[in-house]
């Protein structure tokens, strides 16, 4: 999962997808780039390093970048981690020259980059998927000429969708010509775009009489930030081509339903996000109410609720309120740790849970605890933050995860890439319980999450096994990463 960022006709726009990254941080720590281009020196300027935004990405440089458009992209690595060459965005000088980045994954991309390598001559040079869907893009572009068509941007689209298979996002420079935002088929990961009026200094700088600058990113939030408006989500399959004469070219390239992965409510969007034009912390409300209908039929012996900071907690307020129990955040999170799953193997995320949290010990001694947590994956924070409130004093802890559970693999850009890793894999309720030291474990009911979002027809691949984009080149994705977690070597994104 990553954040993206496409800013188009502002004079200030490096410096607002810088501002828009930063709302996506919670979105990939792993590093973070922004690249522009300015017309008139007719370059590309751009930085991009490892780590946190504000340490790969420091302000006194991005000032310095020029030009009316711009690119941003920070990275969370789906397998293992990342070398230099692996950061986006990333860039391509012919045809016109490209800057592209993307948040998903593709399943299929060890074969297509090696059908490039023979029968194209190109030369993929990273392990990173986004480098093979951006040849395949370039190589369906027409000879370079003045002024690109809607319909040839549509011609290279169409080809990455008929070449690749997988989930992805993408947003697109073409030098000298436009903007390019497009979903995959079935519209996997979040996109939304909006518009933004110029002031009459703005159009001055700009150097073009069109009255707005338009911008696409992962999460509405952030355009919101930096008041663009009418912010809508891209539909599943649908291209945008901003244009150089000041229009924008739109057309759904899919006759497919849209399967928005679930997990973005569940876990990965920031609460004051819209995917889908469902607000996300509504989202979780809900999903709070419903388990705690739920949870009173179990007649548990519960005193307080306890959210696992920071996602579960719309959720646990409204299990409080369904349970009429005190709500009490007793687990203190140290916010200078970073989040576990993104330390690349067990061990490491083993000893981030430990760094993460403290307990407020007089609120716990002597109490039966309901721990609310947004998903319960391999397990591994459950277990430690079980252990804590118990050696805390806590009298009994159970669990509730708000999320179903996760039984198969994702290969959409998530980071649960084996069944075997997976603690609700081949195990039932009180077998998990057993294996992460609670007194009772509760998961959302399918039913009830189906419930939730109504004709909307999430991906809930992990959850039940059907996966919408066909899956069977997935096999290459997890050696690579079993490979990396044996050899330390880089993996793919
Ligand atoms: P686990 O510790 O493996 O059971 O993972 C579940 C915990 O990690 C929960 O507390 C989640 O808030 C968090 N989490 C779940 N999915 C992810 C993810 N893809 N990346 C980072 N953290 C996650």
């Amino acid at each position: 999962m990553c954040g993206i960022v496409g800013i188009y006709n502002s004079p200030k726009a490096p410096e607002e997808s810088y501002l828009a990254l930063l709302m996506l941080q919670h979105r990939g720590q792993d590093s973070a780039g922004i690249f522009s281009f300015d017309q008139e020196s007719h370059s590309f300027y751009g930085e991009k390093n490892l780590g946190h935004i504000k340490e790969a990405l420091p302000e006194n440089q991005i000032i310095n970048l020029k030009g009316n458009c711009a690119i941003a992209h920070t990275r969370y690595s789906t397998i293992g981690k990342i070398r230099k060459e692996e950061i986006q965005p990333m860039i391509m000088n012919y045809p016109y020259g490209i800057i592209m980045a993307h948040n998903g994954n593709i399943i299929n991309s060890n074969k297509v980059g090696q059908e490039l390598r023979e029968k194209k001559r190109r030369m993929v040079l990273s392990k990173n998927d986004l480098e093979v869907m951006m040849n395949i893009f370039a190589e369906n572009l027409s000879k370079p000429h003045d002024v690109l068509s809607f319909d040839e941007i549509k011609g290279a689209v169409k080809e990455v969708h008929n070449s690749l298979k997988g989930a992805y996002s993408t947003v697109s420079y073409i030098a000298d010509q436009g903007m390019v935002a497009f979903k995959d088929p079935f519209g996997i990961r979040p996109l939304v775009w909006g518009k933004r009026k110029l002031t009459e200094e703005e159009k001055d700088l700009n150097k073009n009489d069109h009255d707005y600058s338009y911008a696409v990113a992962s999460e509405s939030k952030s355009l919101e930030f930096l008041g663009y408006e009418d912010i809508q989500e891209l539909k599943q399959g649908q291209l945008l081509y901003f244009a150089k004469d000041g229009n924008i070219y739109s057309e759904v390239l899919s006759e497919l339903l849209p399967r928005p992965c679930m997990f973005e409510w569940i876990y990965f969007a920031n609460a004051d996000s819209s995917i889908w034009d469902r607000n996300v912390y509504q989202v979780r409300l809900e999903l709070g109410k419903h388990i705690g209908q739920k949870i009173k039929e179990l007649n548990w012996d519960i005193d307080t609720i306890v959210p696992v900071p920071d996602t579960s907690r719309p959720s646990a307020i409204t299990i409080a309120e369904e349970l009429a129990k005190p709500y009490r955040e007793v687990l203190i999170k140290n916010r200078y740790a970073q989040r576990t799953f993104i330390l690349n193997t067990q061990k490491d995320r083993e000893k981030a849970v430990s760094l993460k949290m403290n307990v407020v010990k007089e609120e716990v001694q002597g109490k039966n605890i309901l721990l609310v947590d947004d998903s319960i994956v391999r397990g591994t924070t459950s277990k430690k933050i079980i252990n804590l409130l118990r050696k805390n004093g806590a009298k009994s802890v159970y669990i509730v995860s708000t999320c179903p559970k996760i039984v198969s693999p994702c290969f959409y850009g998530i980071d649960f890439p084996s069944d075997k890793e997976l603690v609700s894999f081949n195990r039932n309720e009180s077998q998990i319980a057993e294996t992460i030291g609670a007194d009772g474990v509760y998961f959302c009911s399918l039913t009830d999450f189906k419930k939730i979002f109504g004709k909307l027809n999430t991906c809930r691949a992990c959850l039940d096994g059907e996966y919408p984009v066909d899956i069977k080149e997935s096999k290459t994705m997890i050696s690579s990463r079993v490979e990396y977690e044996k050899t330390n070597l880089p993996g793919l994104c």
